[in-house]
């Protein structure tokens, strides 16, 4: 299961950017095929050689315009579908999933405040982003340790509006990160694991997210002390009757 996870992030995050080089490169056919145009109109009628070149242009032009269009629909798949959900209740559901992950020599531990208000957030994306950061941990301790989640409740965050967010911090015990590791951390296709190990997509899929969810990414890390990733996410009203409190969600991974 944990294999087709990583195969599903992977397409994801192929989708995004997909989506996102789609998008600009249908921008850039869209002037080339302008311009062709208006070259078509002052061409001289006679030259029918140059008026074959610019049929041709043309034709290449729209056929690529047609790609695009196939590669957005693909990549609009990847529309995300925010619920309310416990932090709480959705790591528990997760636990057994992130333990067998995080392999015997990894400790997890998970304390929420059980005020935390409920947060929105598309709950299978937000897992596979949890998944992620836990993966990443237990790389980075390959002699064991420990890894610690839990949460607040916050006014900010970095580059974000005031208003009521959840912060989660996911905070390990590994080799943590130099500098310039750290600066690179979140782009896309970066990674120290080596071929075949590391697609380097995790965090800028992260990222990603929580951009997309209106919330932020933080890293912060110490050489051979360890890393801590915050999340900020839009925190929701805690619901006032305990009959509409969120339902823990049933665990989505199957053994
Ligand atoms: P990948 O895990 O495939 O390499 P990521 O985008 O998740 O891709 O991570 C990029 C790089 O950031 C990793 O290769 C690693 O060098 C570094 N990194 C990420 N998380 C941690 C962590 N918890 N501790 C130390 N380094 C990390």
């Amino acid at each position: 299961a944990l294999a087709q996870l990583f195969e599903a992030q992977k397409l994801d995050t192929i989708g995004q950017l997909t989506g996102g080089v789609a998008h600009d490169f249908n921008n850039l056919l869209m002037a080339v095929l302008g311009s062709l145009e208006l070259l078509e109109k002052r061409m001289d009628p006679e030259d029918a050689r140059a008026r074959r070149l610019v049929d041709n242009a043309v034709q290449g032009a729209r056929r690529g315009a047609a790609l695009t269009q196939r590669l957005l629909a693909f990549a609009r798949r990847q529309e995300l579908r925010p619920e309310t959900a416990a932090v709480a209740g959705l790591v528990e559901g997760m636990r057994e999933l992130l333990e067998r992950a995080l392999g015997p020599s990894v400790r997890l531990a998970a304390a929420f405040p059980p005020d935390l208000p409920p947060i929105r957030i598309d709950v299978n994306q937000f897992e596979l982003a949890l998944l992620n950061l836990a993966v990443n941990a237990r790389d980075a301790m390959p002699g064991g340790g420990a890894i610690t989640l839990d949460g607040s409740t916050a006014a900010d965050g970095p580059d974000l509006p005031p208003g009521a967010y959840v912060r989660i911090r996911v905070a390990d015990t590994g080799a943590g990160m130099d500098e310039a590791t750290l600066a690179k951390a979140t782009e896309p296709f970066f990674t120290t694991k080596g071929p075949g190990k590391g697609t380097g997509l995790g965090l800028s899929m992260v990222q990603g997210l929580m951009a997309q969810s209106g919330g932020a990414l933080r890293l912060s890390s110490v050489p051979g002390r360890g890393t801590t990733v915050d999340l900020w996410l839009p925190a929701t009203p805690a619901l006032a009757a305990p009959a509409l409190a969120p339902a823990p969600p049933e665990p989505r991974f199957a053994a």
